[in-house]
């Protein structure tokens, strides 16, 4: 192994030991030179991450094609069609509008695709997401029949970039909460619901201790 191997096999594992085994790693790829990304494959790492769709797409272009990739940053409607012939995950859900194309998109491609719905909880204005009273009527007016090829597989969030843990956690069990009750009140027509996608570099820490399934990890993979 040359030396950015090791360095990473050695993050990586780092990382991992921190993980409960209800919890899965998500390697965030993004700003990272494709040597970086083919390292952490060599590790044997398969589930990556992208936040925008034109470096999503290239680097499925470059890279091994057993690499499961998510997205994780916000999309529009007409990138859509894009990504949805092979994107195993979309975490940025926010609206009924984007579902609605990813439908149509999957159907196209005669294929499923599992989403997240992205909850709003920082208090930074520029994150994307939507708040817990827009998201609770989403979730009561979600039809399953209409979204034939939509799984609804969980919950996404981020916290607030800061130093405050108190405000982290808060945030985090805003978002547990959120989506514990949704899980018991709509569990029923949302058989596939049961991830948390919750926890980053700084924060991932803390982001179990909320019951995170999936941490989205970047900078202390590669750093
Ligand atoms: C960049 C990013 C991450 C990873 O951030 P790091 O601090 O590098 O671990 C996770 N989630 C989203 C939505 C991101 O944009």
């Amino acid at each position: 192994m040359n030396p950015l191997q090791v360095k990473i096999q050695q993050n990586l594992q780092q990382i991992e030991e921190q993980l409960p085994n209800s919890c899965r790693l998500i390697v965030v790829s993004k700003y990272r030179t494709l040597e970086e990304i083919h390292a952490a494959y060599t590790c044997g790492h398969r589930v990556f991450a992208e936040n925008r769709v034109q470096a999503l797409l290239e680097r499925y272009e470059a890279l091994p094609q057993d690499i499961q990739w998510h997205l994780i940053g916000h999309l529009q409607t007409n990138k859509v069609k894009y990504i949805a012939p092979f994107i195993a995950m979309i975490h940025s859900v926010d609206s009924v509008k984007l579902l609605q194309t990813i439908q149509q998109e999957a159907a196209k491609n005669q294929r499923n695709i599992d989403v997240l719905i992205q909850l709003h909880v920082a208090k930074e204005e520029t994150k994307f997401g939507m708040d817990i009273q827009e998201a609770t009527e989403f979730f009561q007016q979600f039809q399953p029949e209409n979204f034939p090829n939509i799984r609804i597989c969980g919950i996404m969030a981020m916290a607030s970039f800061t130093e405050d843990t108190n405000q982290i956690h808060r945030e985090f069990s805003s978002v547990e909460s959120f989506f514990k009750q949704t899980a018991q009140i709509h569990g029923s027509k949302l058989p596939h619901f049961k991830e948390l996608s919750i926890g980053m570099s700084g924060d991932f820490a803390i982001a179990i201790q909320h019951g995170s399934t999936y941490v989205r990890i970047g900078t202390r993979v590669f750093a």
